[in-house]
Protein backbone atom coordinates (compact mmCIF):
# COMPACT_ATOMS: atom_id res chain seq x y z
CA UNK A 1 0.00 0.00 0.00
CA UNK A 2 1.54 3.30 -1.23
CA UNK A 3 1.11 5.81 1.67
CA UNK A 4 1.17 8.51 -1.26
CA UNK A 5 -2.53 6.97 -1.76
CA UNK A 6 -3.34 7.03 1.79
CA UNK A 7 -6.51 9.38 2.58
CA UNK A 8 -5.70 12.77 5.13
CA UNK A 9 -5.68 11.78 8.64
CA UNK A 10 -7.70 13.77 10.91
CA UNK A 11 -4.54 14.68 12.50
CA UNK A 12 -2.62 17.85 11.72
CA UNK A 13 0.45 19.70 12.65
CA UNK A 14 1.20 23.50 13.53
CA UNK A 15 3.20 25.11 10.94
CA UNK A 16 6.40 26.73 13.10
CA UNK A 17 6.52 29.83 11.06
CA UNK A 18 3.17 30.64 9.75
CA UNK A 19 1.12 29.20 12.98
CA UNK A 20 -0.94 27.65 10.61
CA UNK A 21 -2.57 24.01 11.49
CA UNK A 22 -1.84 21.99 8.09
CA UNK A 23 -3.33 18.04 7.52
CA UNK A 24 -0.73 15.65 8.30
CA UNK A 25 -1.59 13.04 4.74
CA UNK A 26 1.73 12.19 2.70
CA UNK A 27 4.07 13.36 5.60
CA UNK A 28 7.43 12.55 4.66
CA UNK A 29 10.66 12.65 6.06
CA UNK A 30 14.03 10.93 6.72
CA UNK A 31 13.83 10.39 10.24
CA UNK A 32 10.58 9.58 12.32
CA UNK A 33 11.74 9.60 16.25
CA UNK A 34 8.54 7.89 17.84
CA UNK A 35 8.27 9.26 21.25
CA UNK A 36 8.77 12.36 22.66
CA UNK A 37 10.62 11.98 26.34
CA UNK A 38 14.00 13.44 26.79
CA UNK A 39 15.67 10.40 24.94
CA UNK A 40 13.54 10.98 21.72
CA UNK A 41 13.76 15.28 21.54
CA UNK A 42 17.59 14.99 22.06
CA UNK A 43 17.60 12.18 19.19
CA UNK A 44 15.19 14.59 17.30
CA UNK A 45 17.68 17.46 17.75
CA UNK A 46 20.87 15.23 16.59
CA UNK A 47 18.95 13.45 13.22
CA UNK A 48 18.01 17.85 12.48
CA UNK A 49 21.52 18.47 13.03
CA UNK A 50 23.04 15.85 10.54
CA UNK A 51 20.64 17.40 7.81
CA UNK A 52 17.73 15.12 8.32
CA UNK A 53 14.60 15.99 7.74
CA UNK A 54 12.81 14.72 10.86
CA UNK A 55 9.38 14.28 12.43
CA UNK A 56 8.87 13.40 15.69
CA UNK A 57 5.83 12.00 17.32
CA UNK A 58 4.85 12.20 20.88
CA UNK A 59 2.83 13.83 23.52
CA UNK A 60 4.78 16.20 25.52
CA UNK A 61 4.82 15.09 29.22
CA UNK A 62 6.36 17.64 31.78
CA UNK A 63 4.17 16.93 35.09
CA UNK A 64 6.58 14.27 35.89
CA UNK A 65 7.01 14.43 40.11
CA UNK A 66 10.05 15.23 41.72
CA UNK A 67 12.27 13.97 39.06
CA UNK A 68 15.77 15.10 38.13
CA UNK A 69 18.26 13.95 35.63
CA UNK A 70 22.72 14.56 36.77
CA UNK A 71 23.97 15.06 33.48
CA UNK A 72 27.22 13.74 33.01
CA UNK A 73 30.04 15.75 30.79
CA UNK A 74 29.53 14.06 27.96
CA UNK A 75 26.19 14.82 28.34
CA UNK A 76 26.80 18.74 28.48
CA UNK A 77 29.06 18.27 25.09
CA UNK A 78 26.04 16.35 23.28
CA UNK A 79 23.58 19.65 24.44
CA UNK A 80 26.55 22.13 23.95
CA UNK A 81 27.22 20.52 20.57
CA UNK A 82 23.86 20.80 19.33
CA UNK A 83 23.43 24.52 20.57
CA UNK A 84 20.98 23.82 23.29
CA UNK A 85 22.96 24.10 26.56
CA UNK A 86 22.56 27.75 27.14
CA UNK A 87 18.44 27.59 27.65
CA UNK A 88 19.40 23.94 29.89
CA UNK A 89 21.86 25.34 31.90
CA UNK A 90 19.27 28.21 33.18
CA UNK A 91 17.39 25.46 34.90
CA UNK A 92 20.61 23.52 36.43
CA UNK A 93 22.84 23.35 38.90
CA UNK A 94 26.30 21.67 39.01
CA UNK A 95 27.51 19.03 40.63
CA UNK A 96 31.31 19.54 41.99
CA UNK A 97 31.40 16.46 44.37
CA UNK A 98 29.88 12.80 44.76
CA UNK A 99 29.85 11.41 48.43
CA UNK A 100 29.31 8.16 49.32
CA UNK A 101 28.30 7.18 52.79
CA UNK A 102 27.39 3.38 54.01
CA UNK A 103 24.32 3.63 56.43
CA UNK A 104 23.68 -0.09 55.65
CA UNK A 105 24.34 -0.76 59.34
CA UNK A 106 26.94 -3.69 58.47
CA UNK A 107 29.80 -4.97 60.58
CA UNK A 108 31.80 -4.50 57.50
CA UNK A 109 30.87 -0.63 56.70
CA UNK A 110 33.30 0.92 54.22
CA UNK A 111 34.18 4.87 55.34
CA UNK A 112 32.56 7.60 53.97
CA UNK A 113 34.27 8.17 50.16
CA UNK A 114 34.05 11.94 48.44
CA UNK A 115 35.01 12.13 45.10
CA UNK A 116 35.77 15.72 43.89
CA UNK A 117 35.57 16.60 39.99
CA UNK A 118 38.42 18.50 40.53
CA UNK A 119 40.58 15.24 40.41
CA UNK A 120 39.96 14.66 36.94
CA UNK A 121 40.17 18.43 35.88
CA UNK A 122 37.00 19.08 35.58
CA UNK A 123 34.96 22.06 37.14
CA UNK A 124 32.08 19.88 37.49
CA UNK A 125 31.12 16.09 37.17
CA UNK A 126 27.90 17.43 35.43
CA UNK A 127 25.03 19.21 36.11
CA UNK A 128 21.14 17.83 37.81
CA UNK A 129 18.24 19.54 35.87
CA UNK A 130 14.43 19.36 36.53
CA UNK A 131 13.15 16.37 34.13
CA UNK A 132 10.12 18.51 33.65
CA UNK A 133 12.16 21.77 32.70
CA UNK A 134 14.65 19.51 30.16
CA UNK A 135 11.55 17.84 28.12
CA UNK A 136 9.71 21.14 28.09
CA UNK A 137 12.81 23.16 26.83
CA UNK A 138 14.12 20.30 24.25
CA UNK A 139 10.20 20.48 22.99
CA UNK A 140 10.19 24.25 22.69
CA UNK A 141 13.43 24.11 21.00
CA UNK A 142 12.03 21.36 18.68
CA UNK A 143 9.23 23.82 17.68
CA UNK A 144 11.57 26.33 16.65
CA UNK A 145 13.74 24.26 14.28
CA UNK A 146 12.36 24.12 10.64
CA UNK A 147 14.22 20.85 9.97
CA UNK A 148 11.97 19.09 12.92
CA UNK A 149 8.19 18.41 13.08
CA UNK A 150 6.72 17.76 16.06
CA UNK A 151 3.54 15.91 16.08
CA UNK A 152 1.78 15.84 19.41
CA UNK A 153 -0.15 12.40 19.01
CA UNK A 154 0.72 8.68 19.21
CA UNK A 155 1.59 5.59 16.87
CA UNK A 156 -0.35 3.07 17.04
CA UNK A 157 1.37 0.90 14.46
CA UNK A 158 4.69 0.63 12.48
CA UNK A 159 5.28 -0.87 9.60
CA UNK A 160 9.08 -1.63 8.75
CA UNK A 161 10.22 -2.80 5.30
CA UNK A 162 13.89 -3.29 3.49
CA UNK A 163 12.08 -0.68 1.37
CA UNK A 164 10.67 1.88 3.69
CA UNK A 165 9.57 2.64 7.11
CA UNK A 166 6.19 3.86 8.47
CA UNK A 167 4.03 4.45 11.25
CA UNK A 168 0.07 5.28 11.68
CA UNK A 169 -0.54 7.75 14.14
CA UNK A 170 -3.66 6.96 16.43
CA UNK A 171 -5.84 9.83 15.31
CA UNK A 172 -5.50 8.80 11.71
CA UNK A 173 -2.76 9.34 9.22
CA UNK A 174 0.52 7.89 8.04
CA UNK A 175 3.79 9.41 8.29
CA UNK A 176 6.84 8.01 5.96
CA UNK A 177 10.14 7.41 6.67
CA UNK A 178 13.37 6.06 5.93
CA UNK A 179 14.16 5.60 9.17
CA UNK A 180 12.74 4.99 12.35
CA UNK A 181 14.59 5.73 15.83
CA UNK A 182 12.34 4.09 18.23
CA UNK A 183 12.33 6.42 21.59
CA UNK A 184 9.16 5.58 22.87
CA UNK A 185 10.58 3.83 26.31
CA UNK A 186 10.37 0.67 27.89
CA UNK A 187 6.82 -0.35 26.07
CA UNK A 188 8.08 0.31 23.09
CA UNK A 189 5.85 -1.25 20.09
CA UNK A 190 8.37 -0.56 17.48
CA UNK A 191 10.52 -2.72 19.14
CA UNK A 192 7.84 -5.27 19.26
CA UNK A 193 7.21 -5.13 15.45
CA UNK A 194 10.78 -5.85 14.52
CA UNK A 195 10.68 -9.04 16.71
CA UNK A 196 13.53 -7.78 19.25
CA UNK A 197 13.48 -10.33 22.64
CA UNK A 198 13.79 -8.77 25.63
CA UNK A 199 14.58 -10.48 29.30
CA UNK A 200 13.00 -7.78 32.26
CA UNK A 201 13.11 -8.55 35.53
CA UNK A 202 11.88 -6.53 38.76
CA UNK A 203 13.23 -5.18 42.13
CA UNK A 204 11.47 -5.03 45.89
CA UNK A 205 12.12 -1.54 44.96
CA UNK A 206 9.75 1.50 44.49
CA UNK A 207 11.74 5.52 43.79
CA UNK A 208 10.28 8.01 45.60
CA UNK A 209 11.34 10.93 43.95
CA UNK A 210 10.64 14.53 45.39
CA UNK A 211 12.75 18.43 45.04
CA UNK A 212 13.37 19.61 48.54
CA UNK A 213 14.10 22.77 49.79
CA UNK A 214 16.61 22.82 52.82
CA UNK A 215 18.53 25.01 55.65
CA UNK A 216 22.07 23.92 55.20
CA UNK A 217 24.13 24.62 51.60
CA UNK A 218 24.60 21.97 49.71
CA UNK A 219 28.11 22.74 48.76
CA UNK A 220 27.21 21.71 45.06
CA UNK A 221 27.95 17.91 46.19
CA UNK A 222 25.74 15.25 45.95
CA UNK A 223 25.25 12.75 48.62
CA UNK A 224 24.26 9.15 48.30
CA UNK A 225 23.50 7.22 51.26
CA UNK A 226 23.84 3.40 50.56
CA UNK A 227 20.93 1.49 53.26
CA UNK A 228 19.31 -1.54 53.07
CA UNK A 229 16.78 -0.80 50.93
CA UNK A 230 18.62 0.64 48.56
CA UNK A 231 20.15 4.59 47.53
CA UNK A 232 19.08 7.42 49.58
CA UNK A 233 20.80 10.11 47.14
CA UNK A 234 20.47 13.71 47.47
CA UNK A 235 21.31 15.69 44.51
CA UNK A 236 21.83 19.34 44.26
CA UNK A 237 19.54 21.44 42.31
CA UNK A 238 19.51 25.92 41.22
CA UNK A 239 18.03 27.65 44.03
CA UNK A 240 15.03 29.67 43.75
CA UNK A 241 13.61 32.86 45.33
CA UNK A 242 12.93 31.68 48.99
CA UNK A 243 14.73 28.79 48.49
CA UNK A 244 18.31 29.33 47.88
CA UNK A 245 19.12 25.93 48.82
CA UNK A 246 17.39 23.18 47.14
CA UNK A 247 18.11 19.45 46.23
CA UNK A 248 16.49 16.42 44.66
CA UNK A 249 16.17 13.23 46.64
CA UNK A 250 15.60 9.70 45.06
CA UNK A 251 14.98 7.21 47.64
CA UNK A 252 14.72 3.69 47.15
CA UNK A 253 12.44 1.69 49.78
CA UNK A 254 10.36 -1.67 49.38
CA UNK A 255 6.65 -1.04 48.16
CA UNK A 256 4.91 -1.34 51.29
CA UNK A 257 7.26 1.65 53.54
CA UNK A 258 6.91 3.36 49.55
CA UNK A 259 3.32 3.18 50.31
CA UNK A 260 3.31 4.46 54.42
CA UNK A 261 5.42 7.22 53.39
CA UNK A 262 3.42 8.59 50.40
CA UNK A 263 0.70 8.41 53.02
CA UNK A 264 2.30 10.90 55.10
CA UNK A 265 1.78 14.47 55.58
CA UNK A 266 4.23 16.51 53.51
CA UNK A 267 5.29 17.91 57.29
CA UNK A 268 5.96 14.46 58.51
CA UNK A 269 7.40 13.09 55.48
CA UNK A 270 10.37 15.43 55.79
CA UNK A 271 10.80 15.06 58.90
CA UNK A 272 11.71 11.27 58.25
CA UNK A 273 13.73 12.51 55.06
CA UNK A 274 15.74 14.65 58.30
CA UNK A 275 15.93 11.69 59.81
CA UNK A 276 16.89 9.34 57.00
CA UNK A 277 19.57 11.96 55.94
CA UNK A 278 21.34 12.29 59.98
CA UNK A 279 20.83 15.85 59.42
CA UNK A 280 22.89 16.54 56.80
CA UNK A 281 20.85 19.07 55.09
CA UNK A 282 19.77 20.74 58.16
CA UNK A 283 15.90 21.59 58.32
CA UNK A 284 13.91 20.20 55.45
CA UNK A 285 11.19 20.86 53.38
CA UNK A 286 9.06 19.28 50.88
CA UNK A 287 8.99 21.83 47.20
CA UNK A 288 6.68 19.93 45.35
CA UNK A 289 4.48 16.32 44.84
CA UNK A 290 6.21 13.02 45.79
CA UNK A 291 6.56 10.66 42.73
CA UNK A 292 6.97 7.02 43.13
CA UNK A 293 8.28 5.04 40.36
CA UNK A 294 8.63 0.98 40.54
CA UNK A 295 12.03 -0.60 40.23
CA UNK A 296 12.65 -2.63 37.35
CA UNK A 297 14.95 -3.90 34.57
CA UNK A 298 15.39 -4.91 30.91
CA UNK A 299 17.74 -5.86 28.44
CA UNK A 300 16.98 -6.41 24.69
CA UNK A 301 19.03 -9.53 22.28
CA UNK A 302 19.64 -6.49 19.67
CA UNK A 303 19.21 -2.81 19.47
CA UNK A 304 18.49 -2.59 15.65
CA UNK A 305 15.70 -4.39 13.24
CA UNK A 306 14.98 -3.49 9.51
CA UNK A 307 15.27 1.06 8.91
CA UNK A 308 14.51 1.14 12.71
CA UNK A 309 17.15 0.94 16.03
CA UNK A 310 16.75 1.70 19.23
CA UNK A 311 17.67 4.41 22.19
CA UNK A 312 17.04 5.23 25.57
CA UNK A 313 14.19 2.91 27.66
CA UNK A 314 13.28 1.02 24.50
CA UNK A 315 16.62 -0.10 24.80
CA UNK A 316 17.60 -0.40 28.39
CA UNK A 317 15.93 -0.12 31.97
CA UNK A 318 18.03 -0.02 35.27
CA UNK A 319 17.31 1.55 38.17
CA UNK A 320 18.80 5.19 38.99
CA UNK A 321 22.04 4.14 40.61
CA UNK A 322 24.77 6.07 39.97
CA UNK A 323 22.67 8.16 37.25
CA UNK A 324 23.64 6.71 34.44
CA UNK A 325 20.19 5.94 32.50
CA UNK A 326 19.81 9.45 29.91
CA UNK A 327 23.77 9.68 30.01
CA UNK A 328 23.40 5.87 28.65
CA UNK A 329 20.67 7.11 26.25
CA UNK A 330 22.51 9.96 24.71
CA UNK A 331 25.31 8.22 23.97
CA UNK A 332 23.01 5.56 22.37
CA UNK A 333 21.59 8.99 19.85
CA UNK A 334 25.41 9.79 19.45
CA UNK A 335 26.75 6.78 18.44
CA UNK A 336 23.50 5.97 15.87
CA UNK A 337 24.39 9.35 14.22
CA UNK A 338 27.83 8.34 13.68
CA UNK A 339 26.63 5.24 12.74
CA UNK A 340 24.37 6.79 9.45
CA UNK A 341 26.82 9.58 8.86
CA UNK A 342 27.14 9.44 5.18
CA UNK A 343 24.92 6.87 4.88
CA UNK A 344 21.99 7.33 2.29
CA UNK A 345 19.09 6.21 4.08
CA UNK A 346 16.95 5.58 -0.07
CA UNK A 347 20.34 2.72 0.25
CA UNK A 348 18.89 -0.34 2.41
CA UNK A 349 22.28 -1.89 2.29
CA UNK A 350 23.90 1.20 3.14
CA UNK A 351 21.53 1.43 6.21
CA UNK A 352 21.87 -2.24 7.23
CA UNK A 353 26.05 -1.53 7.37
CA UNK A 354 25.24 1.49 9.86
CA UNK A 355 23.21 -0.55 11.77
CA UNK A 356 25.56 -3.63 12.34
CA UNK A 357 27.92 -0.72 13.30
CA UNK A 358 25.39 0.66 15.84
CA UNK A 359 24.72 -2.87 17.05
CA UNK A 360 28.71 -3.26 17.70
CA UNK A 361 29.57 -0.39 19.30
CA UNK A 362 26.23 -0.46 21.59
CA UNK A 363 26.38 -3.82 23.33
CA UNK A 364 29.28 -3.45 25.59
CA UNK A 365 28.13 0.10 27.10
CA UNK A 366 24.63 -1.08 27.71
CA UNK A 367 25.78 -4.24 28.81
CA UNK A 368 28.16 -3.23 31.30
CA UNK A 369 25.43 -0.52 32.62
CA UNK A 370 22.62 -3.21 33.49
CA UNK A 371 24.60 -6.08 34.79
CA UNK A 372 27.35 -3.31 36.77
CA UNK A 373 23.86 -1.66 38.70
CA UNK A 374 21.83 -4.91 39.11
CA UNK A 375 25.23 -6.50 40.95
CA UNK A 376 25.55 -3.25 42.97
CA UNK A 377 21.57 -2.89 43.54
CA UNK A 378 21.55 -6.89 44.60
CA UNK A 379 24.48 -6.19 46.83
CA UNK A 380 22.70 -3.64 48.93
CA UNK A 381 19.22 -5.92 48.95
CA UNK A 382 21.14 -9.08 50.22
CA UNK A 383 21.66 -9.30 53.80
CA UNK A 384 24.32 -11.49 53.79
CA UNK A 385 28.05 -10.78 55.54
CA UNK A 386 30.10 -11.88 52.80
CA UNK A 387 28.13 -8.98 50.44
CA UNK A 388 28.93 -6.58 52.70
CA UNK A 389 32.72 -7.55 53.03
CA UNK A 390 32.94 -7.64 49.02
CA UNK A 391 31.22 -4.19 48.82
CA UNK A 392 32.94 -2.63 50.99
CA UNK A 393 36.72 -3.87 49.81
CA UNK A 394 35.43 -2.90 46.25
CA UNK A 395 34.49 0.29 47.55
CA UNK A 396 38.23 0.71 49.97
CA UNK A 397 40.34 -0.46 46.62
CA UNK A 398 39.09 1.50 44.20
CA UNK A 399 38.84 4.77 46.19
CA UNK A 400 42.24 4.08 47.47
CA UNK A 401 44.23 3.89 44.62
CA UNK A 402 45.03 7.06 42.62
CA UNK A 403 44.68 5.88 39.17
CA UNK A 404 41.64 3.67 39.70
CA UNK A 405 40.15 5.80 41.81
CA UNK A 406 40.52 8.86 38.40
CA UNK A 407 39.38 5.62 36.17
CA UNK A 408 36.31 4.70 37.75
CA UNK A 409 35.24 8.75 37.84
CA UNK A 410 35.95 8.78 34.55
CA UNK A 411 34.26 5.78 33.79
CA UNK A 412 31.43 7.38 35.04
CA UNK A 413 31.46 10.52 33.42
CA UNK A 414 32.89 9.99 30.21
CA UNK A 415 32.89 6.29 29.76
CA UNK A 416 36.08 4.85 27.91
CA UNK A 417 35.74 3.00 24.13
CA UNK A 418 35.56 5.50 21.19
CA UNK A 419 33.86 8.64 21.80
CA UNK A 420 30.94 9.95 19.50
CA UNK A 421 31.40 12.95 17.78
CA UNK A 422 28.56 14.80 19.46
CA UNK A 423 30.26 14.10 23.01
CA UNK A 424 34.18 15.37 21.64
CA UNK A 425 35.35 18.04 23.60
CA UNK A 426 35.31 21.36 22.47
CA UNK A 427 37.25 24.61 23.15
CA UNK A 428 35.22 26.41 25.18
CA UNK A 429 32.50 28.79 23.49
CA UNK A 430 31.32 32.26 24.86
CA UNK A 431 27.70 32.34 25.48
CA UNK A 432 27.39 35.29 23.39
CA UNK A 433 28.83 33.09 20.46
CA UNK A 434 27.53 29.81 21.34
CA UNK A 435 25.18 28.63 18.70
CA UNK A 436 21.27 28.65 20.08
CA UNK A 437 22.41 31.29 22.43
C1 LIG B 1 13.83 8.06 39.88
C2 LIG B 1 14.67 8.17 38.65
C3 LIG B 1 15.81 9.00 38.65
C4 LIG B 1 16.62 9.09 37.53
N1 LIG B 1 17.74 9.87 37.55
C5 LIG B 1 18.54 9.92 36.47
C6 LIG B 1 19.73 10.70 36.48
O1 LIG B 1 20.05 11.37 37.47
N2 LIG B 1 20.51 10.71 35.36
C7 LIG B 1 20.21 9.99 34.24
O2 LIG B 1 20.95 10.02 33.27
N3 LIG B 1 19.08 9.24 34.21
C8 LIG B 1 18.25 9.20 35.29
N4 LIG B 1 17.11 8.45 35.25
C9 LIG B 1 16.73 7.79 33.99
C10 LIG B 1 16.06 8.79 33.06
O3 LIG B 1 15.08 9.56 33.73
C11 LIG B 1 15.42 8.01 31.93
O4 LIG B 1 16.43 7.26 31.29
C12 LIG B 1 14.80 8.91 30.93
O5 LIG B 1 13.85 9.77 31.47
C13 LIG B 1 14.08 8.02 29.92
O6 LIG B 1 13.80 8.76 28.84
P1 LIG B 1 13.19 8.06 27.54
O7 LIG B 1 12.91 9.21 26.64
O8 LIG B 1 14.04 6.95 27.08
O9 LIG B 1 11.84 7.38 28.03
P2 LIG B 1 10.48 8.06 28.49
O10 LIG B 1 10.74 9.23 29.35
O11 LIG B 1 9.64 6.95 29.03
O12 LIG B 1 9.86 8.61 27.15
C14 LIG B 1 9.18 7.83 26.24
C15 LIG B 1 8.09 8.67 25.64
O13 LIG B 1 7.48 7.96 24.57
C16 LIG B 1 6.08 8.13 24.66
N5 LIG B 1 5.40 7.05 23.97
C17 LIG B 1 5.14 5.79 24.40
N6 LIG B 1 4.48 5.09 23.46
C18 LIG B 1 4.33 5.93 22.40
C19 LIG B 1 3.73 5.79 21.13
N7 LIG B 1 3.14 4.65 20.77
N8 LIG B 1 3.76 6.85 20.28
C20 LIG B 1 4.37 8.01 20.64
N9 LIG B 1 4.94 8.20 21.85
C21 LIG B 1 4.93 7.16 22.71
C22 LIG B 1 5.78 8.19 26.15
O14 LIG B 1 4.56 8.82 26.39
C23 LIG B 1 6.98 9.01 26.63
O15 LIG B 1 6.72 10.39 26.57
C24 LIG B 1 16.28 8.35 36.37
C25 LIG B 1 15.15 7.52 36.35
C26 LIG B 1 14.36 7.41 37.50
C27 LIG B 1 13.17 6.50 37.49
Amino acid sequence: MSPANEKAGKSDVKDARSGVRQPLANLECDVLVAGAGSAGLSAAHAFAAQGRKVVIVGKVETHLAGRTVALFEGSLRFYRALGLWTRLAEHSAPMEGIQMIDDTGSIFPSAPKEFRSREIDLDAFGENIENNALVAELAAAARENPSITLVEDLIDLFDLNFSGARARLASGGWIDAKFIVAGEGRNSQARQIAGITVTTWSYPQVALTVLLAHEKPHHQISTEFHKRSGPFTFVPLRGREGAPYRSSLVWLVSPREALRLQALPPDMLAAEIEDEAHGLLGAIRLDGPVGAFPMGAMKTDRVTGTRMALIGESAHLFPPIGAQGLNLSLRDIANLVDCLEGVNLDEPDEISRGLERYERQRARDIGLRVRGIDILNRSLLIHALPVDFARAFALNFFSAIGPLRRALMREGVTPHGPTPKLMRARPPVSRASAPGA
